[in-house]
């Protein structure tokens, strides 16, 4: 298949690296020239402009920072929608607000297109391995057209229900993510200070009732866990600031429907102080040296 992909940074790039795996044509177009170049040395076919990657596409795969990047991509006036023959499939993975993939969406199918919102989780380890979970919103018969792309790129592909849908499920399960890296690294901090040896601490925890995702694969303690980024000076990995991004969006759902989240509102100021502090572009469970010892 003959796909556009647009947004080769962080994850867009090892999620189009697997779709070249799979066999398909994949042209790639990112504002940065590194992304362009990473694309290019993994296989792929890099492209000189948006419109460029869209010639011939019989899909367009997006995975772009935030809601107004998607939105200037597809509904601008030289935007996706305007520029694909009808009946093209379209899918955005980027996590931004639901109501704005319900407007994209509503905008794509007046244009004669099939849209999908499909954000993701599994972080750039899941997207390199290509065992990503994808949550995706839209019509059924559209959700089986995507899901032999989604599948070259994630293992557990889940249809959430209609336009919008894949967002608020990743904007509950980030809020949970927020809080419980916050939670994890407090915990871990408590017992460091208390004498204990993170190492001892994370394996004793993760085989006990504290037990969550990130002691299982991304533990926020330098040297626990070789792998994960804390491990490598909180470099690439998940941004501060999109789980800031991802934590306002879920204050806004939580407005909108008077839903109380106290938790996921308290992680939403630490993650916000931290990121006031200068540590936007670091990883997220950075958010462990907000919390480091003042004694
Ligand atoms: P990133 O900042 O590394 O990559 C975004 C890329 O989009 C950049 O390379 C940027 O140059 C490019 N871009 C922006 N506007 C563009 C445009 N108009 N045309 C072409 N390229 C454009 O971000 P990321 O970590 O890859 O995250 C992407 C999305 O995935 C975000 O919505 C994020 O919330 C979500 N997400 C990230 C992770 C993670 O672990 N990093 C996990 C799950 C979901």
């Amino acid at each position: 298949m003959k796909i556009a992909f647009i947004g080769l940074g962080n994850m867009g790039l090892p999620m189009a690296v697997n779709l070249v795996a799979a066999g398909h044509q994949v042209h790639g177009y990112d504002l940065a020239e590194a992304a362009l170049a990473a694309f290019a040395a993994a296989g792929g076919q890099r492209s000189g402009s948006v419109s460029q990657a869209l010639e011939g596409a019989e899909a367009v795969i997006t995975m772009l920072p935030a809601s107004r990047h998607v939105e200037a991509l597809y509904l601008g006036a030289a935007g996706v929608l305007a520029q694909v023959p009808v009946g093209t499939l379209l899918v955005d993975c980027s996590t931004i607000a639901p109501a704005v993939a319900r407007k994209v969406a509503a905008a794509a199918a007046e244009a004669g297109h099939i849209m999908l919102d499909a954000p993701v989780s599994g972080g750039t380890g899941g997207a390199k391995a290509g065992t990503l979970t994808f949550m995706v919103g839209g019509e059924a018969a559209a959700f089986e057209r995507g899901r032999p792309l989604l599948e070259a790129m994630g293992k557990n592909i889940f249809h959430a229900g209609g336009c919008g849908s894949g967002q608020t499920v990743k904007v509950c399960n980030n809020m949970l993510l927020g809080i419980l890296m916050a939670g994890t690294s407090e915990a871990l901090r408590l017992g460091i200070a208390n004498g204990m040896d993170p190492q001892v601490l994370s394996d004793v925890m993760l085989r006990s009732s504290g037990r969550n995702w990130t002691l299982e694969v991304y533990n926020p303690c330098p040297g626990v866990m070789a792998q994960a980024p804390a491990s490598h000076g909180y470099a690439d990995g998940f941004g501060v600031d999109l789980m800031l991004k991802d934590l306002g969006l879920a204050q806004e759902s939580a407005l909108a429907t008077g839903t109380p989240t106290p938790l996921g509102a308290l992680a939403r100021n630490l993650y916000d102080l931290h990121s006031k502090a200068g540590h936007g572009r670091l990883d997220f469970s950075s958010i462990y040296n907000l919390l480091a010892s003042q004694a």
